[in-house]
């Protein structure tokens, strides 16, 4: 399926240009460089994005398990086959190296595939009545229409974890993606082969006036977010009155617990290799860095040796291990957070400043940066970094570690690295997040339940769970 460049709306199957014939330059964050132009969708857009997934969704909910469930596995190998061409668009458009976009479409593709099985899968139960003249059995029937709005650090995964549900279930979709990242979006759809109608998308700069479209309407019957906090507080209360089904992933602040005795050397590779993750730009990107100070030397000596072998550049260059930030605004923030920590007294053991790189301008480059003996009261301590700072703080006592790691608004993700099988249960029952890893920087998987509590998010994606979040149970009482 073929689009003209700014015609990148697609609905009922087609490509178009915004009804207002207005577009945006997309660019390359690592070079200012305009890589493509999307069209600025607005309200009268999404609404008639919204008519077609109405109008679709009475066949696509009738269409049989088995048949939805081939359109998410041709999808799936359709990404596969094509995942070059599609990492390389995401390297530009996002600034990932090249072989964290080649593990991304691999991970989105892994949620295509899951949930073409998982279509198959869909069951109801039988439940004994008190009537000895009545049976109840129920049934679980797709929720509507589902609003879908994705962020642009994980462009293509974000979006095929909340679809390939979606579509597995029989519900049909508008999709809003970030404007940073419009063209990994619509890549992903003039690929994927579903039906006309089943998957609708609005590019836009207008986040709000597309947000409230989808949110009035009463057709709309989900909605599924991926993003900051404040917005998903937001649309989430919006979404109360019309009562949508409401799914959001939001935030985190990972804890990352090093006790005396784990492996320190082991444990600061982990935390490395996790940290700078999507140059820090991941929701379970540990934020706070506890160590035992016992091994704190160890750990951190560690830290920098590694963060030293890291080589920041473009994403599409050889050998680089951390792209840009996404703008100028999020490099602005790793200046306040070290600005903040240095005077509130930590000390800044690697990093700490802009980069120029390649000749660019350096208005997007920041250094891996590592901070050591930071304290509760610094700003990093609280607010989400997303970016590559690596906050390291010492500690004495287990209960006072496992409060200090609670000790915040979100609950995403926490590590915890021991070698004693009875701490690492006893802290992971008290820690309260969503995710923990023992030992393990990468708890996430297309057939595991992804998600946060607090702060961080209602609902799970992926897993058993995933595909519940779009689907109603219908109770069917029976007088026989
Ligand atoms: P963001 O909240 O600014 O934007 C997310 C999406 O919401 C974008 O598509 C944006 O255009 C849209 N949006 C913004 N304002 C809106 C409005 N008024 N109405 C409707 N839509 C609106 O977040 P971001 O900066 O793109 O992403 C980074 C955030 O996402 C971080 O906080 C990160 O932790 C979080 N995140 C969470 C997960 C998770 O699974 N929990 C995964 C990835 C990212």
């Amino acid at each position: 399926m073929t689009h003209e460049p700014g015609q990148t709306l697609y609905i009922d199957g087609q490509w178009r240009p915004a009804e207002s014939g207005r577009v945006f330059p997309v660019t390359d964050p690592a070079t200012g460089d305009v890589i493509g132009q999307a069209a600025d969708g607005d309200a009268t857009d999404t609404r008639a994005a919204i008519a077609a997934a109405d109008r679709a969704l009475p066949a696509w909910s009738g269409a049989t398990a088995y048949e939805r469930a081939a359109v998410l596995a041709k999808a799936d190998a359709l990404m596969r086959e094509r995942r070059k061409d599609l990492a390389a668009l995401m390297t530009r458009e996002q600034g990932k190296p090249l072989k964290a976009s080649m593990n991304e479409v691999a991970y989105a593709a892994d949620f295509l595939a899951w949930f073409a099985e998982e279509a198959k899968r869909i069951g109801g139960v039988t439940i004994p009545s008190a009537r000895a003249d009545q049976r109840f059995v129920t049934m679980r029937q797709p929720v509507g229409v589902v609003a879908a709005i994705t962020p642009w650090n994980y462009p293509i995964s974000m979006l095929t974890r909340k679809l390939a549900p979606a579509i597995a279930a029989g519900c049909t979709s508008v999709l809003k993606p970030a404007d940073q990242t419009p063209l990994c979006a619509v890549q992903l759809l003039a690929d994927a082969g579903v039906p006309a109608g089943v998957v609708n998308l609005v590019t836009t700069t207008r986040p709000g006036e597309v947000g409230d479209a989808l949110l009035e309407s009463p057709v709309v019957r989900k909605l599924t977010f991926t993003g900051s906090t404040a917005v998903g507080k937001m649309l989430a209360a919006k979404a109360g009155a019309t009562l949508k089904r409401v799914s959001v992933e939001l935030g985190g602040h990972a804890p990352f617990i090093v006790f005396p005795d784990a492996d320190p050397v082991r444990a600061a590779k982990g935390a490395a290799l996790v940290k700078f993750l999507n140059t820090g730009q991941a929701c379970i990107s540990p934020n706070r860095i506890y160590v035992h100070r016992s091994v704190y030397d160890t750990f951190v000596a560690t830290l920098e040796q590694r963060i030293a072998a890291l080589r920041v550049g473009r994403g599409d260059h050889d050998g680089v291990s951390i792209g840009p930030l996404i703008d100028e605004r999020a490099v602005a923030k790793m200046e306040a957070q070290v600005l903040d920590a240095r005077t509130r007294g930590a000390r800044v053991v690697a990093g700490g400043e802009r980069l120029q790189v390649d000749g660019l301008d350096g208005t997007t480059f920041f250094a891996p940066t590592l901070l050591a003996d930071v304290t509760p009261d610094m700003l990093i301590s609280r607010e989400e970094t997303f970016g590559p700072i690596a906050a390291v703080t010492p500690f004495d006592d287990e209960d006072e570690v496992v409060a200090r790691a609670n000790d915040t608004e979100y609950g995403l993700a926490a590590y915890v690295y021991t070698n004693d099988l009875s701490r690492a249960i006893r802290v992971t029952e008290k820690l309260r997040f969503g995710m923990v890893g023992v030992n393990d920087i990468n708890p996430t998987s297309a057939a595991a339940p992804f998600g946060g509590i607090k702060a961080s998010g209602l609902g799970r994606e992926g897993g058993y769970e995933g595909i519940d979040e779009y689907l109603d149970t219908k109770l069917v009482g029976i007088s026989v």
